[in-house]
């Protein structure tokens, strides 16, 4: 069962011979030998430790106590190995953490991790991709309190785009956010169906939360994005 989640020898086709070396100086450490290291560890990390949780992850599932989410035991162990492993910042910048792998080789580790268990792995994804949304867009404020500790895994990350009454048409949302005295924002409204929205894997969970300010021109226009931290 477990061989057929990536086949090894079309990785290492893919990766060395039709690709073959990354022609950059900043990949020149990422030798064939550094590679087939990095490919053959994440594939004993999706085996031996993600792909148990998939399983008990569809047998025990989530639960909510208490306006508390608990992913399911095993899902805690794995999430450690990841963060450990450094596993979640493979191809980012080394000044905020990551690794500064090809993404061709991230790509091919990550491949065995999402294969052994996507939902899982989503708590990843949802993370990663908040990361960058700060990498990006962020100023240099939300980007040293940020950075580091979600693409180490230690804050986890998520998408609220989602209303009762604006999905595809985004543009509908009535959540609002109120500017404060400080510079902060109060946001009120209701987001739905968001994924990793709550969750006991990290210590604080950082919401990317689209909002109208009062005044603002409607539809999608007058979106503004803002950043909301949950600590548990
Ligand atoms: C597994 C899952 C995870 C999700 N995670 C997140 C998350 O993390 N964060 C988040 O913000 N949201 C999340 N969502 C919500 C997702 O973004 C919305 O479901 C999506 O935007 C669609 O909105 P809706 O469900 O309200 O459907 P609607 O927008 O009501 O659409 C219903 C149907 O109408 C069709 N339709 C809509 N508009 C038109 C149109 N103009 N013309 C023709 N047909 C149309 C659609 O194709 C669809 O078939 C998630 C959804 C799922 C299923």
């Amino acid at each position: 069962m477990t061989q057929v989640i990536s086949d090894r020898r079309d990785v290492d086709f893919v990766l060395h011979e039709q690709i073959g070396q990354v022609d950059h100086e900043s990949f020149a450490e990422f030798n064939k030998k550094t590679i087939d290291l990095i490919i053959s560890e994440a594939r004993n990390l999706a085996i031996k430790e993600i792909l148990p949780t998939f399983k008990q992850g569809d047998e025990q599932g989530c639960t909510l106590e208490n306006g508390k989410v608990t992913v399911p035991e095993s899902f805690t162990r794995a999430w450690r190995l990841l963060c450990e492993g450094e596993w979640p910042a493979m191809c980012d910048d080394p000044a905020v953490g990551g690794q500064g792998m090809p993404r061709t080789v991230g790509s091919a580790a990550l491949e065995y991790m999402v294969g052994a268990n996507s939902a899982f792995m989503l708590y990843y994804g949802m993370t990663h991709g908040a990361a960058k949304l700060v990498e990006a867009f962020g100023d240099d404020t939300q980007k040293s309190v940020y950075l580091k500790k979600m693409f180490s895994g230690e804050w986890g990350g998520t998408m609220l785009l989602t209303e009762p009454e604006a999905g595809s048409d985004v543009g509908a949302l009535t959540t609002t956010a109120q500017k404060n005295a400080d510079g902060t924002y109060t946001l009120s409204g209701s987001k739905i169906f968001i994924s990793a929205g709550e969750h006991d894997l990290c210590e604080n969970i950082i919401h990317p939360v689209l909002a109208r300010i009062p005044g603002a021109p409607p539809g999608t226009k007058g979106i503004s994005l803002f950043l909301v931290p949950c600590s548990r």
